[in-house]
């Protein structure tokens, strides 16, 4: 087995180049080290964490473009994420534990493509493009649904590199968002469900308008609730648009997953009475 740190893309370009086999790509490590026990490593591993042009965090062409190597802990320092994605940023300060953060990754988090992934209803909820170099070296920008495919799976081949994130600005600007983890403990814990919203207010109005609400957790991929956002489009907003907001969430959590133990029994002698 050959371990190989790379110092840019260029680098990482002519490793490329010299190696037909399977590759690991190793940027914080968390998942990766965890999954690597109980089956066997690549021949070649390539560590990134320190892969100049991963780590940035820009604004460019109308979109924000953050880099994959970019820890959760700068998600949540990051003055530029702070003033144009704040839910990227809460959701930061709600992944694991202080030493995750410092370690965990954007792009590690995309590429393991987990259902209770914090990261990943935000990114979704903001329609991002995810920008990748595939192994032959040609770039593409694909939306995040056709990159993340489901529990474990997205459409990278083996030697392919998430490379940044473009966060669409025009749609972040100026909105309200919220992002909400709920787990079995406070802190450092798996979500059972996570939330992701995004909406234009109208203070004038008192109107919630082009919502976008995403769970995660619930599926396989992030879920984007057509239903949820119903129930709250162009409503004042009072205590009965919390209270519809909370039954259509409940309806909803319920349908995705219809056998889960905790959901109360509506009819005697059957266990599951939804469909
Ligand atoms: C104690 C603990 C707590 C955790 N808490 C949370 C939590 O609260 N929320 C949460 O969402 N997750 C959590 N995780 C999971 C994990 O930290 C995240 O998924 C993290 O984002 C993974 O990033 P990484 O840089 O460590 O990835 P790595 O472990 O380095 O890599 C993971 C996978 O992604 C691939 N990869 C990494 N970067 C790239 C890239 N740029 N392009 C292509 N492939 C790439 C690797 O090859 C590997 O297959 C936790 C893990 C632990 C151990």
């Amino acid at each position: 087995m050959t371990a190989l740190r790379v110092a840019d893309l260029t680098a990482l370009a002519s490793v490329l180049q010299q190696s037909g086999g399977r590759i690991d790509y190793i940027a914080g490590g968390t998942d990766l080290i965890i999954e690597r026990q109980g089956s066997p490593w690549a021949n070649l591993i390539v560590d990134i964490s320190q892969t100049v042009g991963l780590d940035r965090i820009e604004a460019d062409a109308g979109f924000l473009r953050i880099g994959a190597g970019v820890t959760i802990a700068r998600l949540i320092e990051d003055p530029l994420i702070g003033q144009t994605a704040p839910m990227l940023a809460r959701a930061a300060a709600q992944f694991g534990s202080a030493q995750i953060r410092n370690r965990a990754t954007l792009g590690g988090n995309i590429a393991g493509a987990m259902p209770a992934a914090d990261l990943l209803p935000v990114l979704k909820c903001h329609a991002v493009k995810v920008e990748i170099q595939r192994r032959s070296g040609v770039r593409e920008v694909l939306d995040f649904d056709a990159v993340v495919l489901g529990r474990g799976q997205t459409c990278l081949g083996n030697g392919d590199l998430i490379l940044a994130v473009h966060l669409p600005l025009a749609e972040a600007t100026g909105r309200i968002s919220a992002f909400v983890k709920l787990g079995p403990r406070q802190a450092v814990t798996i979500a059972c469900l996570n939330l992701a919203a995004l909406a234009d207010y109208g203070m004038a109005s008192n109107r919630l308008r082009d919502i976008r609400i995403v769970a995660g957790a619930l599926a396989p991929v992030p879920l984007r609730m057509d239903a949820v956002e119903a129930a709250l489009r162009d409503r004042p907003v009072n205590q009965a648009l919390v209270e519809d907001f909370l039954h259509a969430l409940g309806q909803a959590v319920d349908s995705a997953i219809p056998g889960r133990a905790s959901q109360p029994l509506q009819t005697a002698g059957h266990p599951w009475p939804r469909p």
